[in-house]
């Protein structure tokens, strides 16, 4: 069936003192039942992944820009992060979706855009606190799945990141019944439009797991494992996320 995935999602944070955390992590798990991933700061991805090369932890970015190369102050290509040794790509996040004003299409065109490069894209979706209060979860997930995923997705090229807004860095977590109707709409709707890759396409939850949390949230059926922020960032915490899985 589909393996776990415990990925961290570094955000902002992070610089060379950093990278300590990885060793500590790589000694933890050796030989892991389950995938890891950390997505650093674009600035540490190369250190970041000679440190965990040769160990279980796989890199990414957080972002990717739909282009190949060109005139695009700041951003990053795909190809730049397989060349800097990452094999994911975190594409709509809330935070960029929000703080960069990316809607589905350019999700989809980012998303894209990592496949090409021979990425794995780890697809970011969520509703606000504002849908979930007026019972709009459901279609605003619809929606995002549809207009965020590109044709063709796999369970060996695709990852989707369930994270509802309101539960990022908030220690807020849904009710498991909420994450259960989440995922087991979501794994339906992949299973629609990619047949029997819908049933691979591993789906995470995000959204203040924590050590406390994480054996229950990875307990429903249809959670494959987590997309971690804050908790990503000290292997004391990380570490027993992953052992949880
Ligand atoms: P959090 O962030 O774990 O700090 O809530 C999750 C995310 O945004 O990926």
């Amino acid at each position: 069936m589909r393996r776990g995935l415990a990925a961290g999602n570094w955000k902002m944070n992070g610089t060379a003192a950093s990278l300590g955390e990885v060793e500590v992590l790589k000694t933890a798990h050796p030989a892991p039942a389950v995938d890891i991933l950390i997505c650093p700061p674009a600035t540490l991805l190369e250190r970041l992944s000679s440190v965990a090369s040769g160990s279980a932890i796989a890199t990414g970015g957080q972002d990717c820009h739909p282009e190949k190369a060109g005139a695009h102050t700041g951003d990053i290509a795909a190809g730049m992060i397989a060349d800097a040794g990452g094999s994911h790509a975190i594409v709509g996040h809330s935070e960029r979706r929000a703080d960069h004003h990316e809607t589905d299409a350019i999700v989809r065109a980012k998303a894209e855009a990592a496949l090409a490069a021979g990425l794995v894209a780890v697809i970011c979706l969520g509703e606000s606190l504002d849908q979930r209060e007026s019972d709009q979860t459901l279609d605003v997930i619809g929606a995002q799945l549809a207009g965020s995923l590109p044709d063709g997705l796999t369970g060996a090229n695709a990852v989707i990141a369930y994270e509802p807004i309101w539960a990022i860095g908030t220690g807020k977590i849904p009710t498991i019944e909420q994450i259960t109707e989440v995922h087991d709409f979501i794994r339906a709707e992949l299973v629609a439009r990619f047949g029997a890759e819908g049933e691979a396409i591993r789906v995470l939850y995000g959204g203040s797991v924590k050590p406390s949390n994480a054996a229950e949230i990875f307990a429903v059926a249809n959670v494959d494992g987590a997309l971690v922020g804050g908790a990503s960032l000290k292997a004391e915490d990380f570490s027993p996320i992953i052992a949880a899985l």
